[in-house]
């Protein structure tokens, strides 16, 4: 379990070069070891067979959340039933954080969910503002509003100088899922 008396902090990792999702699972990874107890809730479904998925299952201190977009889901073709699972996921995430009974949470694609206006800016800002002092947040995703980088503690953007999707590559298992 974390020390109660060090300070969480909010770590928001954004941009459009690869590594954001991975930089969170590197922290979960961290932490796990020094038996935190972690929860990640995924707002999109990503490849339904993600290693990630089968790895952090066998952590004993890591619950996994799993919530649905489709992966890259058009914002301009959102059902009801992918915003239903937006706001889920939020509520899913406010509950974790404000239970205490977290030491690290991460919100894997929120700023995604953001950005596509499936959950709201100040639901997600009240969620950093009044989360307990312990508890260390990670969010993740592209296009991260200005107000959330404002309220951060850490922003790490991701810069694409390559993709290997540029040239063609498609996601490889092991790599990108
Ligand atoms: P990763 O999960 O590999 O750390 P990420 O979280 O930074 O990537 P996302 O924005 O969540 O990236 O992208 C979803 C998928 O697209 C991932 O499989 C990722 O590897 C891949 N990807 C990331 N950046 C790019 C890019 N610039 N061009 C094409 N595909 C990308
Ligand atoms: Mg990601």
């Amino acid at each position: 379990m974390a020390d109660k008396k060090q300070q969480g902090l909010v770590q928001v990792f954004t941009g459009n070069g690869k590594g954001k999702t991975t930089a969170a699972l590197g922290a979960v990874l961290r932490a796990a070891g020094h038996d935190w107890k972690i929860y990640i809730v995924f707002f999109f479904k990503g490849k339904r067979d993600s290693g990630e998925f089968t790895s952090l299952s066998k952590f004993p201190n890591v619950v996994l959340s799993r919530f649905g977009l489709r992966p890259f889901a058009d914002p301009a073709d959102i059902t009801p039933t992918e915003k239903e699972q937006a706001r889920r996921a939020l509520a899913a995430a406010s509950e974790a954080v404000t239970s205490g009974r977290y030491d690290l949470v991460v919100l894997d694609e929120v700023n995604v969910a953001l950005d596509y206006k499936l959950v709201s800016l100040d639901d997600v800002l009240r969620l950093v503002r009044e989360k307990p002092s312990h508890v260390e947040l990670i969010l993740t995703g592209r296009h991260a509003d200005n107000r959330l980088l404002e309220a951060a503690d850490l922003v790490t953007e991701m810069v694409k100088v390559k993709h290997p999707f540029d040239k063609g590559i498609k996601a490889r298992k092991g790599i990108e899922y």
